[in-house]
C-alpha cells in the first residue's frame, strides 16, 4: 500500500527536497526532532527493514552512502549525528516506506526512548 511519502516521490505534494537520485530521495522532516532532521527514502516501495531482501543489498549500502554525504553538506559530520530506522510497531515507525532518519545538531542521548 503506498504511503504519504510514495505521493512526495512522486512529487504529488510537496516536500523540502535536499537529495534526490536515480534510486533515493531525502527531504527535511515535517516535524523535526533535531536542528537537522532529514529523511534518506528509497524510491522502490519497500515497507520496512522488515521486507528488505537480498536484491536489496546495495540499496541499503546507498543510501547510507547518501545518509553520510548529506551530514557533510548539513555540517554535522564532524560533530556527530545519529541515523536511526524505526521499524514496525514497536520500533515506533508511523510511516511504512522505509527511510532513514538523519538527525544532527544537538546532542543525542542514549538510550532512545
Ligand atoms: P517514523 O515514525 O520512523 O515512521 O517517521 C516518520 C516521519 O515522517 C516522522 O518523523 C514525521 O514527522 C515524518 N513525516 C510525516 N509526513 C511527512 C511529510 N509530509 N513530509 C516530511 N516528513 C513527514
Amino acid at each position: 500500500m503506498s504511503t504519504i511519502f510514495k505521493k512526495i516521490i512522486d512529487k504529488e505534494i510537496p516536500a523540502d527536497i535536499v537529495y534526490e537520485d536515480d534510486l533515493c530521495l531525502a527531504f527535511r522532516d515535517i516535524d523535526p526532532k533535531a536542528p537537522v532532521h532529514i529523511l534518506i527514502i528509497p524510491k522502490k516501495e519497500i515497507p520496512s527493514m522488515a521486507e528488505v531482501s537480498e536484491n536489496d543489498k546495495e540499496l541499503i549500502g546507498h543510501l547510507y552512502l547518501v545518509a553520510s554525504k548529506i551530514a557533510k553538506d548539513e555540517g554535522v559530520s564532524d560533530s556527530g549525528y545519529r541515523l536511526a530506522v524505526n521499524t514496525n510497531n514497536e520500533g515506533g515507525q508511523e510511516v511504512y516506506h522505509l527511510h532513514i532518519h538523519l538527525l544532527g545538531g544537538r546532542q543525542m542521548t542514549w538510550p532512545p526512548g
